[in-house]
């Protein structure tokens, strides 16, 4: 460990000691000096056993009654010296955060919760609302807004960290929740249309911009409106028809919900399964399909074949097809089946490696049938809504659509036209 890394933690371990120094000093001058039966002057200490009456003879003072003279002495001097020292600790603890972050570091979380602004600079902020800038203040006015605003960014960095109480991320949530409330609207993102039996999924896509450390929680209410807990992942299923479900939305804070709402969320619920995919089967999407796909044969020499075809990449072709490419494949030779099978690429997102190597059971003999000279062989592909459909409900949101391909193919062609150098593959 180089001295760099080593020194916040010098710092730490002796300003935890020096702290508990002071706090013992302190505790010793307030509590220590008890009377223990000895009768003293309050006033110089000076011890009155034997002495007959109120009045000290070494001062004079004069004591109101005989427990005035029973009194703890409290050095009260000393009791400030203390707690200086535990100041001191504490502040060397601080330090490395100061320097990495700033005076308001050792402002408290009370004080920081209370006075923090609620909405960020950027934009970006609490509830995405821009207010001042960072240029430099012209009045008073101007700064104390950017000082609210480093306030606001230590209470995040706090909440962030889990470094305040949950009555401190509470109050500061609901301040902000009081001074601009969010827009219900943009808190819920849910497929536009969903087949009825399956869970709803839901996105809580405001809330990215809350960078609160809060969480959304959401639910479709049951039918006697309570609360299921939990965070919004997947809301209940509809079993009827629908054009809305009910939500409730909510914001919890270290577990304890500190808003909530129920929204009329519009959503086609309708059919089952793949039924909500629109379906795409027109010629040329099967064509740029076909050339996207080009499934190709190998037959490698220990007697094995594979049926490789084309992932998403970023192909012009590709790219024209933005629903979800899942194939049942069936492999002919002269007109009888060798092999069957499927393939699904990527949604949406083009990957490195082009080829994949699709999922095929072949017929026994079938690298000798399609090695025999002359052979006909055909690939066929048929679009699989639901392979799709098992695909898209997992997470519908980072889809560029609710499509599918549904349409079907075929290529044919000698064992030659339909096989790629092996260098091709790019193993
Ligand atoms: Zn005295």
């Amino acid at each position: 460990m180089s001295a760099q890394a080593l020194w916040p933690w010098i710092l730490t371990i002796v300003g935890w000691l020096t702290a508990a120094g002071g706090g013992a000093l302190a505790l010793w001058a307030l509590c220590w000096d008890r009377s223990r039966g000895r009768r003293r002057c309050p006033r110089c200490w000076y011890e009155m056993t034997g002495v007959p009456g109120l009045r000290c003879p070494e001062c004079g003072r004069e004591a109101k009654c005989e427990s005035k003279l029973l009194r703890t002495r409290r050095r009260l001097r000393l009791t400030a010296a203390g707690v200086m020292v535990v100041l001191c600790g504490y502040a060397a603890v601080r330090t490395p955060d100061v320097r990495r972050h700033g005076w308001h570091e050792f402002a408290p979380t009370t004080l920081i919760a209370g006075l923090a602004a609620t909405s960020g600079r950027t934009g970006r902020g609490l509830m995405g609302v821009a207010v001042g800038s960072r240029a430099s203040p012209r009045s008073l006015g101007e700064w104390w807004e950017c000082r609210r605003q480093d306030f606001a960014e230590v209470m995040r960095r706090r909440m962030r960290d889990d470094r305040t109480w949950g009555w401190h991320a509470r109050w500061y949530v609901r301040r902000a929740l009081r001074e601009r409330p969010p827009d219900i609207g943009s808190l819920v993102v849910m497929p536009e249309r969903w087949p009825r039996g399956e869970p709803i999924p839901a996105f809580s896509g405001g809330l990215s911009r809350w960078d609160l450390g809060a969480r959304l929680s959401g639910c479709v209410l049951d039918r006697h409106g309570r609360w299921p807990d939990g965070e919004v992942v997947l809301l209940s299923a509809c079993e009827e028809p629908a054009r809305t479900v009910r939500v409730g939305v909510g914001l919890s804070v270290r577990g304890v919900r500190v808003w909530d709402r129920v929204i009329e969320h519009p959503i086609v619920i309708s059919g089952r399964g793949a039924e909500c995919l629109l379906c795409d089967r027109t010629d040329r999407t099967s064509e740029d399909v076909r050339s996207a796909l080009r499934p190709r044969l190998e037959l490698t020499d220990a007697g094995e074949v594979r049926l490789k075809v084309h992932d998403r990449n970023p192909d012009p072709t590709w790219l024209k097809i933005e629903c979800g490419v899942y194939a049942r494949l069936i492999v002919r030779v002269d007109g009888r089946i060798v092999g069957r099978g499927h393939t699904g690429t990527a949604w949406a997102w083009p990957v490195e490696r082009p080829w994949r190597t699709a999922a095929m059971i072949w017929e026994p003999g079938a690298h000798q049938k399609m090695s025999e000279p002359g052979v006909r062989i055909t690939i066929s592909a048929e679009g699989d809504p639901e392979q799709a459909w098992l695909a898209y409900k997992d997470n519908p949101f980072d889809k560029p659509s609710a499509g599918c391909w549904t349409g079907r193919f075929e290529v044919g062609g000698t064992l030659d036209e339909l096989s790629v150098p092996g260098e091709e593959f790019g193993q």
